[in-house]
């Protein structure tokens, strides 16, 4: 086999990293090829005190598991409900500690943030994340270095209801995204920041639709594994 070929092949069965000598970087996931009917929800910049709760009971009712982006500073200040998250069986990922702009620092800033949130997740739950995501999704080339240097795997999303712009209604934000789930999709919601009561009534009536349509609902690390 041709070493061009035998390297497109490695890189082809290796989507999540990168392993080249000395440009080991992660590679961001927005979403996965599969023709399975599964979708991930996401949760960024919680755990929120008074909607992280109204959240997880209503995936409770739903019967739906999600993965939660939490914030380092955020999960000092509410440890019990990140507690909560990890004890209803939803996945955490890292979040970074203070969500800064993430554009200005460089790859040991960007390690710390993802380091120092680690150590606050894992005092809490006992549990190290697998998965993190850079605030704003903003990868640049000290984020992918970064977080392959933290051990992570570095996730985006590919379906963004930008349900954190101020006056979104329900509606506004279920029908923004209704017809664009498809399988493997990873879908950006936030349970800190504003207007999180309407991304609730808005995700309980896209998670109907979905379960109607087929679809079924993992967490990240699991729709991972899905090939
Ligand atoms: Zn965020």
């Amino acid at each position: 086999m041709p070493w061009k070929v035998l390297l497109l092949v490695i890189l082809f069965l290796c989507p999540t990293r990168m392993t080249l000598g000395t440009t080991d970087q992660a590679f961001p996931i927005f979403k996965i090829d599969t023709e399975k009917k599964v979708v991930a929800i996401t949760f960024d910049d919680g755990p929120d005190p008074k909607y992280t709760p109204l959240l997880l009971e209503t995936l409770n009712l739903e019967g739906v598991k999600a993965t939660f982006f939490v914030l380092g500073n955020q999960a000092e200040k509410s440890p019990q409900i990140l507690q909560w998250i990890h004890k209803a069986g939803h996945e955490i990922g890292n979040h970074g500690y203070s969500h800064p702009d993430i554009k200005k620092l460089k790859r040991p800033e960007v390690y710390q943030q993802i380091k120092r949130a680690e150590k606050v997740i894992v005092n809490t739950i006992g549990k190290r994340p697998q998965c993190y995501r850079p605030p704003g999704g903003v990868v640049t080339p000290a984020v992918l270095k970064a977080t392959y240097d933290a051990g992570y795997e570095l996730i985006h999303w590919s379906v963004d209801p930008k349900d954190w712009k101020r006056n979104r209604t329900a509606e506004v934000i279920a029908s923004s995204i209704k017809n664009k789930i498809g399988s493997g999709d990873i879908l950006l919601f936030h349970d800190g920041g504003v207007n999180q009561e309407e991304s609730i009534k808005a995700l309980v009536s896209l998670i109907h639709d979905m379960r109607k349509d087929g679809f079924e609902f993992v967490t990240v690390s699991e729709l991972l594994e899905i090939k």
